[in-house]
């Protein structure tokens, strides 16, 4: 691919920077600088201002704390134990307090008496109060006047490469390399940059010397803008490729099969399913391939919707495929499958790693003659040698298990079948479009009538003997219940009441009298699976388990589900997990139980206050960001730096917007105007747009 523009200063190596050279250059990859670019963009991770900065004379012991003094005085001690410990008394107009840097003797070089230092650390008492700092920055002199009214960047470091020193490499290069950002700023010559945001050279001016938090907040908004914008190109592109290059299947409704399961359906839709039936329909009908996340809380019936779909590839003469995460779900949804298509006469074949040789044999072949509408299996469909005679739907629940390689790899079967994603992890509309924005979206956000809610309650450990009495009540009553705990091993030394340790106890000394299993993820999976169908058909009352049995199993007579450490466990993740509960008609109880602090105990407030999948997802995702909320390995998150969820909504919906046209104006970004776009997509851009490619 040819590159027209001349190499730009800011992508030579960081080596070359004022006050660099080699050594620190190695120093400086360890924080990903390896170009002059890599340093404007290595912006504060945080802000320090006056209303960050507590008066030393109003701390209290326990908090958490910055504070800004003078060093007046400082020395090595030596403790008995061959500790070294440098201490620092800092004073400011407030008071004075010492702070202690344990086995760190060396910080006696570097920190100097007349000193302005800004700290941040707990705050304890020990003979008087003390202060450990996690974090410190030397303001220069204190006698060069006080720092309030100023903002002080925070940057990242690393070992060897001081909080001072990366800020006067910065400081160092910042007036020369920012008018190169002018002709790096693609977005903005190209007219794609919203007009309230700043350029970006005047973008990174804000956030490396914001006169105010306000200014840097306004850097970091174009920042994140570029980030959003040239994703949303990637997804925009994907999405046409998809459609250029595979033309997808013009299914016929004919009613043959559709009618009558309408007539034949023991509930009523809801509006919501309704709707996505028939966006489901358009886009199955129309001879464009259907690529679709269909989203929607637990429980708000997206099976019937896929069901719906299916029929409609059947009544074309085309086989559907339903690929489920784990065996027992897909066993789960054949049952399900199999009594809605009874009175239509459809049979339905399933195939997992499970099944014996024999039975594998006929499932193979049925597939591969036409005579099997409707598959159900796990990823055993497509991994191994099953050949499909006419595979024209390709359906894959519970998304967020698979990568999107792999979504597109079973995109990819031979006969190019159009593909319906299912997730049960719901999230904001704005973030299903950064997330999967090479899909179009279905929602059913309603449920459906006369679900009884799931009644949640959050405790202490101290509640735990009369949770136990409820949970045998419950028993004597016919039902069953689920205790739920994190991990499964004292091994993570966590001091978490493990499952297993507990489940011992448990089965001895609290519950003798009933039927107690065990269910985690180091079990064999045909144990496991025992278990569960153990579990299923009431053969066991409490069943203990870590988070394998957050998708899928569906027990209605399973009424309590008790979480332990609930503080642990992510709020969308327990929404989850709750949804195992309450599936039938009598009330079900969710019992959070929190060892944590207040805090953690708030955030599990917002369970007991709603069992809105979407409101439950948008406030998790505000309190840990992105990353946790996904989990750190979840295949194809978009790496963010500077795109915040919480803030930047309206900015992801307008570069969802205006890349999509972009892309059906010029698809290729081939005009004048657009190709300095297309250079740093394809350059800067690349990693994430070859994920886009099947192989
Ligand atoms: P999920 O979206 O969590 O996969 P399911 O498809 O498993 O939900 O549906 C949950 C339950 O709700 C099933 O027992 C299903 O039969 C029932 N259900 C689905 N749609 C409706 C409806 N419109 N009215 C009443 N019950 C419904
Ligand atoms: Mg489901």
């Amino acid at each position: 691919m040819p590159t027209q523009a001349a190499p730009s200063p800011l992508d030579q190596s960081a080596q070359y920077l004022k006050s660099v050279g080699p050594k620190r250059a190695q120093l400086l990859e360890r924080l990903s600088i390896r170009t002059a670019r890599d340093l404007l963009y290595h912006v504060p991770r945080r802000y320090e201002d006056a209303s960050t900065v507590t008066p030393i004379g109003r701390l209290r012991m326990g908090e958490d704390a910055t504070v800004i003094g003078e060093v007046i005085s400082k020395g090595v001690l030596p403790t008995r134990r061959g500790l070294r410990i440098f201490q620092a008394i800092l004073r400011d107009a407030t008071g004075s307090l010492e702070c202690s840097w344990p086995g760190q003797p060396f910080l006696d070089r570097t920190i100097q008496k007349g000193e302005l230092l800004l700290a941040t650390g707990p705050v304890r008492f020990f003979h008087g109060l003390q202060m450990q700092p996690r974090e410190f920055v030397s303001l220069g002199s204190a006698a060069d006047g006080d720092a309030s009214g100023r903002v002080l960047p925070i940057y990242p470091a690393t070992e060897g490469l001081s909080q001072k020193v990366v800020r006067t490499i910065i400081e160092q290069n910042l007036d020369r390399l920012l008018p190169y950002m002018a002709g790096d700023d693609a977005l903005r010559a190209a007219g794609l940059v919203p007009r309230e945001l700043p350029q970006l050279a005047d973008a990174l001016t804000m956030l490396h010397r914001p006169a105010s938090l306000g200014d840097a907040e306004r850097g970091r908004r174009r920042l994140a803008w570029d980030e959003l914008f040239y994703l949303q190109l990637l997804h925009a592109r994907a999405k046409h490729r998809h459609a250029q290059e595979r033309p997808g299947i013009a299914f016929q409704r004919n009613d043959s099969l559709i009618a009558p399961l309408y007539r034949s359906l023991p509930f009523q839709l809801t509006g919501a399913q309704t709707r996505a039936i028939a966006e489901i329909f358009a886009d199955m009908t129309s001879a464009r391939r259907m690529h679709r996340l269909l989203q929607g809380d637990v429980g708000a019936g997206k099976t019937i919707v896929a069901l719906f779909a299916m029929l409609l590839a059947a009544e074309s003469g085309y086989q559907s495929a339903l690929m489920a995460p784990t065996e027992i779900l897909a066993e789960q949804h054949a049952r399900t499958l199999h009594e809605l298509l009874a009175p239509l006469n459809i049979d339905v074949v399933l195939l997992t790693g499970g099944l014996s040789a024999a039975a594998r044999r006929t499932a193979l072949e049925r597939i591969a003659s036409a005579n099997a509408p409707v598959t159900v299996g796990t990823h055993a469909l497509f991994q191994e040698k099953v050949t499909f005679a006419r595979l024209g739907l390709a359906i894959i629940d519970e998304q967020h298990r698979f990568g999107v390689r792999q979504r597109l790899a079973l995109a990819a079967q031979g006969s190019d079948p159009d593909v319906l994603v299912m997730s049960a992890t719901p999230i904001p509309r704005s973030l299903a479009l950064t997330l999967y924005g090479d899909l179009d979206l279905s929602t059913l956000d309603e449920l459906p009538p006369n679900r009884t809610p799931v009644r949640t309650t959050v405790r202490s450990a101290k509640a735990r003997p009369a949770i136990y009495d409820f949970l045998r009540d419950q028993v004597a009553a016919g039902r069953q219940a689920f205790v739920v705990y994190p991990i499964i091993e004292e091994s993570e030394k966590l001091d978490l009441r493990a499952a297993t340790d507990d489940f011992q106890h448990l089965t001895t000394q609290v519950f003798p009298e009933l039927r107690l299993g065990l269910l985690h993820g180091q079990l064999h999976p045909d144990v496991k699976d025992a278990t569960m169908r153990a579990f299923a058909s009431h053969e066991i009352d409490i069943l203990i388990a870590t988070t394998v049995i957050e998708v899928g199993i569906d027990v209605p007579n399973a009424t309590v589900m008790v979480v332990e450490h609930a503080e642990r466990f992510g709020l969308s993740q327990l929404h989850q997990l709750r949804g195992r509960v309450g599936r039938g008609a009598t009330e079900s109880f969710c019992i959070l139980l929190s060892h944590g602090a207040p805090d953690a105990r708030r955030r599990l407030d917002v369970l007991a206050a709603t069992n809105d999948g979407f409101e439950i997802a948008r406030e998790d995702l505000l309190l840990r960001g992105m990353g946790d909320f996904f989990g750190a390995r979840q295949h194809g998150l978009p790496d963010f730096h500077f795109f915040d969820p919480a803030r930047d909504e309206d900015l992801l919906r307008a570069a969802h917007h205006e890349a999509g046209r972009v892309i059906v104006s010029d698809p290729e970004l081939a005009s004048q105007r657009l190709r300095p776009v297309r250079t740093v997509l394809e350059g800067r851009f690349q990693e994430r747009e070859r994920m886009y490619e099947v192989g």
